[in-house]
C-alpha cells in the first residue's frame, strides 16, 4: 500500500481524468458544474500536497487538505466531502472508522438518507462492507453496486430533485465519483 499522500494524489489525478464524465452525468442529473467544480478542488489539493508541512501527522494533513478543498469552492459535493474529511481526520488510523465518521457527518450536514440518489448511496454500502471486515476491494464493489442502483432512483436531495424523469437511467454524479475513487484506491493498494 502506498502512503496516504500518494493515495490522495492518485485520487485527485483520477478526478481530473474523469472531468468530462462527471460533467456529462451532472448535465443530466444536476446543473453540469460537477466536473469543473471537482477539478478545481483536485488541483487545489494537489497544490497543497506540494507544500508539505514538516512532521505533519495524518489527522492534521487530512484537516489541512479538507480546508483547502472547502476554500476552493467546489459546489455541494466538494463542500460535503470536505466536511466528511474533517470529521474523519481524528479517526484516520483506520479506513473503516475514517469513512464511517465521514459518512455520518455528510448525512448530518446534507440531511440525506440512502435511496435519495446522492453520494450516500455509494458511500454507505462501502462503509458497511469495511465495518463487516470486508477488504478494500469488496468495499469498492459495494460502492459500485450502490452507484449503479442510483440509476433507477428519483432525486430527492440537491439539484437532482429538479431533474425528474430526465435522470432515470443515469447514475448520480456524486455516487459515481465515490465508486470511482474507491476503485482508484484499490489500484493504489496493488
Ligand atoms: P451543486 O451543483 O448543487 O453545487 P455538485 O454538482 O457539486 O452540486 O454536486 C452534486 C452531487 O452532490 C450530487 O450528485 C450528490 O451526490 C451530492 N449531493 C447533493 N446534495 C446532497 C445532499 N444533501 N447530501 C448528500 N449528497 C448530496
Ligand atoms: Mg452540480
Amino acid at each position: 500500500m502506498q502512503n496516504i499522500e500518494q493515495v490522495i494524489r492518485a485520487l485527485c489525478k483520477r478526478v481530473i481524468a474523469e472531468k468530462e464524465t462527471l460533467t456529462s452525468l451532472d448535465q443530466t442529473v444536476g446543473d453540469g458544474d460537477f466536473g469543473v467544480n471537482l477539478e478545481r478542488g483536485a488541483v487545489a489539493v494537489l497544490a497543497a500536497l506540494d507544500r508539505p508541512q514538516i512532521q505533519e501527522p495524518t489527522d492534521q494533513l487530512l484537516s489541512r487538505l479538507a480546508m483547502t478543498l472547502n476554500a476552493a469552492g467546489c459546489g455541494t459535493c466538494g463542500t460535503l466531502i470536505s466536511f466528511g474529511m474533517l470529521a474523519g481526520a481524528a479517526r484516520s488510523d483506520d479506513l473503516a472508522t475514517f469513512l464511517e465518521a465521514a459518512l455520518g457527518k455528510i448525512m448530518q450536514a446534507g440531511r440525506a438518507q440512502t435511496g435519495e440518489k446522492t453520494m450516500i448511496d455509494a458511500l454507505q454500502p462501502a462503509v458497511v462492507a469495511l465495518k463487516n471486515g470486508g477488504t478494500l476491494e469488496e468495499a469498492a464493489k459495494a460502492a459500485q453496486r450502490g452507484a449503479d442502483a442510483t440509476k433507477e432512483m428519483a432525486g430527492a436531495k440537491g439539484r437532482s430533485l429538479y431533474s425528474g424523469s430526465r435522470a432515470k437511467g443515469t447514475p448520480d454524479p456524486g455516487a459515481y465519483l465515490i465508486a470511482t475513487l474507491m476503485e482508484e484506491a484499490v489500484h493504489c493498494g496493488r
